[in-house]
C-alpha cells in the first residue's frame, strides 16, 4: 500500500453523510477508519486547505491564504520521495499561482465557467480583473449592481452555465492519466459539484424553479430579504441531491481503482474543505464562523490493510498527513506540526478564522489573514468555546448539538471557561511567534525539497528557501 488518493468535497457538511444521500461513503464505515468528529482549519477553502496539506494553523507565519514557505507541502515531500503527483482540483482558490500546485508534476486548475472556455488562465484573469474592478466602481449604485449580480446568476443556472468542471468529466480526467501512471503516486481530487450554487443534473424541478430557489439565498445576502421557509428546504433538497451526485463520483473512482488493479496498493482519504450553513446560525455559505455546520466534516481514511474501525475523539485536519506518512512509513518533515491521530491522546482541537472573505472567486489571496479578526474554535471532549476579538461562547455538544444555548455566561462553567481562555491565549502565542523571519528551514526538508527543480511562483522569491 503505497499510493495515496485525496478526495476533497467542497462545502460538505458531516450531517449530510447518511445511507440515503452518501450511500458510498457510508458503506465505507466497514472498509476503514471513519470519523465521527473529525475537524477542518477553518471554515472556508483557503485557510483551510493550506492548513491541512501543510499541517500547520492558517494564522502562523503572519496568515497564510496561499501556500509559500515556510510551509511546506504534502506533495513536495512525496515528490522528493519519488513519488508522481497529480492534482485536479479546478477551484479559483485553489489556483497554481497561490502555491497550492507546489510539487505537483501535473496540476489542473483552470477555471471553467463556460462563458470563458477555450481562454487560457492569464486572459481569464484579466477578464475577472475588469469584472471586479466594474463591480468594486463606486460609479455603478449598489442596487443596480446587485441587480445585474442576480440576473446574472438566473441566467447562468438555467442555461447550465456552471463555474466549475463537474465530477464525473474530472473522472474521465484522472482515468486517462491512471492509465499509465508510475507509481508511486500522490493524486488529488477535488470536487466542487456541493458548492453553491446547487444545481442537479437531474431533478423534479424545472430549471427555472432550481435556479430562482439559488437566486432567492442570493437576494439574502444583497438586499437582506428574509428567508422563505419552503425556499430554505428547496435549498437543502438541492444541496442533497449535489451530496448523492457527488457520492457516485467518489464511488466511481475508487471502484475505478478496482478494477485496474490498483486499490491493494493504494490509501484513500475522503474529506470535505468546510462545512455549509443552512441558516443554522443566522446566515448561508460559510464565512466568518466557527459553528458545527462550517467545521465538522467528513473524514474516511481506507486502504487494503487498515481494519475498520469508528473514531469517535475529536481530530484535526492538521494531523491528517502526520497520520498517513505514519501508516505508510514515510518520514515527516520538522515543519509539520500535527500529530498521528491514532496515538495523539489530547484531542484537543483548534480551527480558526481571521479575515472577512466576499463569498466570490474575487477574494485577493496576496492578503493575508488578519490576527486581530482572529476567531478561534477550540474542542475539548463534549466542549467547545469560540472566541473572537470581542466575543466568548461556551457549548456542551452531547447536550446542545445545535449550538444554540451559549453557556459561556453561566458563572457555573467558571472552571470550564478558565481552561479554555488559557488554551485560546496559548494558541494565540503559538501563531503569532511562528514568523517567517523566525522560521529556519531544517536542513532535512531543503534537501529534500530541493532535489527537484521548484518554479519560483510571482511574489514568492523573497521566500525561496
Ligand atoms: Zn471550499
Amino acid at each position: 500500500m503505497r499510493n495515496i488518493v485525496l478526495i476533497t468535497i467542497d462545502s460538505l457538511r458531516y450531517d449530510a453523510i447518511s445511507d440515503e444521500y452518501t450511500p458510498f461513503i457510508s458503506r465505507l464505515k466497514d472498509k476503514g477508519l471513519f470519523f465521527e468528529r473529525a475537524y477542518s482549519l477553518s471554515s472556508w477553502t483557503s485557510p483551510s486547505v493550506v492548513g491541512m496539506l501543510t499541517s500547520t494553523y492558517p494564522l502562523m507565519y503572519g496568515g497564510d491564504l496561499r501556500i509559500r514557505y515556510p510551509r511546506v507541502s504534502v506533495a513536495e515531500i512525496l515528490k522528493s520521495e519519488g513519488y508522481a503527483t497529480l492534482g485536479f482540483t479546478f477551484h479559483p482558490y485553489l489556483d497554481n499561482k497561490y502555491g497550492f500546485g507546489r510539487g505537483f508534476d501535473v496540476y489542473y486548475d483552470e477555471i471553467r465557467a463556460s462563458d470563458l472556455e477555450g481562454m487560457s488562465n492569464s486572459s481569464q484573469s484579466k477578464i475577472v480583473g475588469v469584472i471586479k474592478k466594474v463591480y468594486d466602481s463606486k460609479l455603478m449604485p449598489k442596487m443596480l449592481r446587485n441587480y445585474i449580480w442576480l440576473r446574472m446568476l438566473y441566467r447562468r443556472i438555467v442555461n447550465r452555465k456552471l463555474p466549475y468542471v463537474p465530477g464525473f468529466e474530472i473522472n474521465t480526467m484522472v482515468k486517462d492519466h491512471l492509465e499509465d501512471m508510475e507509481e508511486p503516486f500522490f493524486l488529488w481530487v477535488h470536487y466542487l459539484d456541493t458548492h453553491f450554487p446547487y444545481v442537479p443534473l437531474e431533478s423534479d424541478k424545472s430549471m427555472d424553479r432550481i435556479a430562482k430557489v439559488n437566486v432567492e439565498r442570493e437576494k439574502w445576502f444583497k438586499f437582506g430579504r428574509s428567508i422563505d421557509k419552503h425556499i430554505l428546504n428547496e435549498l437543502k433538497e438541492l444541496y442533497l441531491i449535489k451530496t448523492k451526485e457527488v457520492d457516485k463520483y467518489v464511488g466511481d473512482l475508487v471502484n475505478y481503482f478496482k478494477e485496474i488493479g490498483l486499490y491493494k496498493d493504494t490509501i484513500f482519504v475522503i474529506t470535505s474543505d468546510h462545512g455549509e450553513e443552512f441558516y443554522e446560525h443566522g446566515g448561508f455559505h460559510h464565512e466568518m464562523k466557527l459553528y458545527e455546520e462550517l467545521i465538522h466534516v467528513p473524514l474516511v481514511i481506507i486502504g487494503n490493510k487498515l481494519k475498520s474501525k469508528v473514531i469517535s475523539a475529536n481530530v484535526s485536519h492538521i494531523d491528517l498527513f502526520p497520520t498517513i506518512f505514519d501508516i505508510l512509513g514515510i518520514p515527516k518533515p520538522r515543519e509539520w506540526i500535527g500529530k498521528n491521530m491514532l496515538l495523539n491522546k489530547s484531542h484537543i482541537v483548534f480551527s480558526e478564522e481571521g479575515q472577512k472573505h466576499y463569498g466570490s472567486a474575487f477574494v485577493d489571496h496576496t492578503v493575508r489573514l488578519d490576527i486581530s479578526f482572529a476567531k478561534i474554535a477550540i474542542l475539548f471532549d463534549e466542549w467547545k468555546y469560540i472566541r473572537g476579538s470581542d466575543s466568548e461562547e461556551l457549548y456542551n455538544l452531547e447536550r446542545d448539538p445545535t449550538e444554540s444555548l451559549d453557556l459561556a455566561g453561566n458563572s457555573e462553567y467558571g472552571n470550564i471557561l478558565d481552561a479554555f481562555r488559557n488554551l485560546y491565549k496559548r494558541h494565540l502565542e503559538t501563531v503569532k511567534t511562528a514568523t517567517p523571519e523566525k522560521f529556519i528551514v531544517s536542513r532535512v526538508v531543503k534537501k529534500r525539497i530541493v532535489k527537484y527543480d521548484r518554479p519560483v511562483e510571482k511574489g514568492f522569491e523573497n521566500n525561496k528557501l
